[in-house]
């Protein structure tokens, strides 16, 4: 679908490309259209396509799962949003390391899934409360949710809500970031309260 037709779809939630899957090539075509926002979910691969294009003004956003010995390589790349903040654990790993404010979003699994990273649902104002109080090179402004892996829509709804919940609660404590929906659930996810949507496939085929 072209870029036009999903800003349509997306209204009134942001877009974030996600490039994992393609390369600079695509990142240029897109840019061309005048999309700024891109995503990765590898530090290296974030730092690859950085750097080729490190001369155009684009805003990079990390959505993977962060390895422990890429910390310093992510936090040197300067990302726009560090999405994938997954526990309080790693939010301190990242907090002492840093030598300025790094925006970024608490994951929740909302879904429940063992394959994905996140808070568990239960402590999830809890921890970010306790990332707010504890990590200041942080600037938590949200949380980041990925749709229960099902066919069943009314599952793929719950988890969202599920987030929605999350996110109302904790907008008393700054979040202003409620990031959800990709290629095959975006349109749920905005109708369940999403105002980022982070897409991939739908945007190259
Ligand atoms: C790959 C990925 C996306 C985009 O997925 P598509 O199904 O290609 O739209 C969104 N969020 C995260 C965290 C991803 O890893």
């Amino acid at each position: 679908m072209n870029l036009d037709e999903i800003l349509k779809k997306t209204e009134g939630a942001k877009l974030i490309a996600v490039s994992k899957n393609v390369d600079t090539d695509a990142v240029l075509n897109l840019y061309a259209q005048g999309q700024l926002d891109f995503g990765e979910n590898r530090v290296q691969e974030l730092k690859r396509k950085s750097e080729i294009l490190s001369n155009l003004k684009l805003n990079w956003h990390f959505i993977g799962r962060l390895q422990s010995n890429k910390i310093n390589q992510l936090i040197a790349l300067r990302p726009i949003l560090w999405q994938s903040c997954e526990s309080l654990k790693m939010a301190h790993e990242v907090n002492k390391r840093l030598d300025y404010k790094l925006p970024c979003l608490l994951q929740i699994n909302s879904a429940r899934e063992l394959s994905k990273q996140g808070v568990e649902p239960e402590r999830a104002i809890d921890e970010y409360e306790q990332i707010l109080a504890e990590c200041h090179n942080l600037e938590l402004c949200g949380v980041m949710s990925i749709g229960a892996h099902e066919n069943n829509e009314n599952l793929i709804r719950e988890s969202f809500e599920t987030t929605r919940k999350i996110f109302d609660a904790l907008s008393s404590k700054g979040a202003k970031i409620c990031s959800m929906g990709m290629s095959d659930d975006f349109e749920l996810a905005i109708k369940c309260g999403s105002n980022m949507v982070r897409l991939g496939r739908i945007l190259y085929n």
